[in-house]
């Protein structure tokens, strides 16, 4: 519909005209892009670059299932250029979008295929966490293709909020959806020829991981990792690891490794850290973070 997006194009020009006025950041005279939480802040920052400011909703270290949004934050959003988020992930982000910011969200979720969720048993229902009863997964940044799309998709929509910059961003994204492609052909090299092809993890969050390269996850939790698993599902993922032969239980840096060292334990498995990346690694960015998980699922999976 041409009508339509040359709406948007008016009001994100609008809203570009808009944020120049208030927060310390617009101060700059930059289209100030927040993002959700860190794989999303790290792909603005590379295709937005010297450009744009990129504001960070999560700070590093905080779950961000668990989100909550400060007034000046929630302010932020309202007076943002861009929003880049995935909805489902964090109830807090995607009610101040919708209710302040309803035109200039980047929802990634509807940029590239999403996977349905899995629903790993009774608890979710329990808990009755909003995430669980999404529709689709929605840790699609754990596919480095889909962050190539999404790369290209930001640079486009970039383009289109700020077109004085446009051929920058896009240039920009596209050297980043390269760097996301080379990541995605050394997983698939990486994991083509493995003794196990199961991955056992803490929360269900690598689900785009294991489609793209042909794992099976088995997720003890849910898809947000507060649900504490029922008994039953324990015994499940138990008897799975000991059919599979499982050798290694992975768990993650913000969940208690509880639930997986009595699993470990149970299967004679050790555990291991893989990283959903919700929040930065230590020293590291999205690239390194995902290659530092590509070896732990190489020596965790024996692959050739
Ligand atoms: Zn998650």
């Amino acid at each position: 519909m041409p009508g339509n997006i040359a709406r948007s194009i008016a009001l994100s020009a609008l809203a570009l005209t808009a944020a120049c006025g208030g927060t310390t950041a617009a101060d700059s005279g930059k289209p100030v892009v927040d993002a959700a939480f860190f794989p999303l802040q790290w792909l603005a920052e590379k295709v937005g670059g010297p450009d744009v400011t990129v504001e960070g909703l999560t700070k590093p270290g905080v779950e961000p299932h668990d989100l909550e949004l400060t007034p000046q934050q929630v302010a932020g959003v309202a007076e943002a250029s861009l929003v880049v988020y995935v909805k489902g992930v964090q109830p807090a982000v995607d009610e101040a979008v919708a209710q302040h910011a309803a035109d200039r969200g980047f929802d990634a979720a509807t940029a590239v295929p999403t996977l349905e969720a899995v629903h790993s048993g009774e608890e979710e229902e329990e808990h009755g966490h909003e995430e669980a009863e999404l529709p689709y997964d929605p840790h699609l940044w754990l596919d480095p293709s889909r962050m190539a799309t999404l790369a290209t998709a930001l640079g486009g929509r970039l383009a289109e909020a700020d077109p004085a910059h446009g051929a920058a961003y896009k240039e920009r994204a596209k050297q980043t959806a390269a760097a996301l492609t080379t990541l995605d052909a050394e997983f698939a090299k990486g994991l083509e020829t493995c003794a196990n092809r199961t991955i056992v993890t803490a929360h269900t969050a690598f689900g785009y991981l294991a489609n793209r390269y042909k794992l099976d996850q088995v997720g003890i939790g849910g898809i947000d990792p507060d649900g504490e698993p029922s008994p039953a599902r324990l015994a499940e993922a138990a008897r799975i690891a000991k059919e599979k032969k499982v050798t290694t239980i992975f768990t993650e840096e913000l969940v208690s490794p509880k639930v997986a060292e009595v699993l470990a334990s149970e299967v004679g498995a050790k555990t291991a850290v893989l990283n959903p990346l919700e929040s930065p690694p230590q020293g590291g960015d999205y690239i390194s973070g995902m290659t530092a998980n590509l070896t732990e699922l190489r020596t965790a999976l024996g692959c050739q």
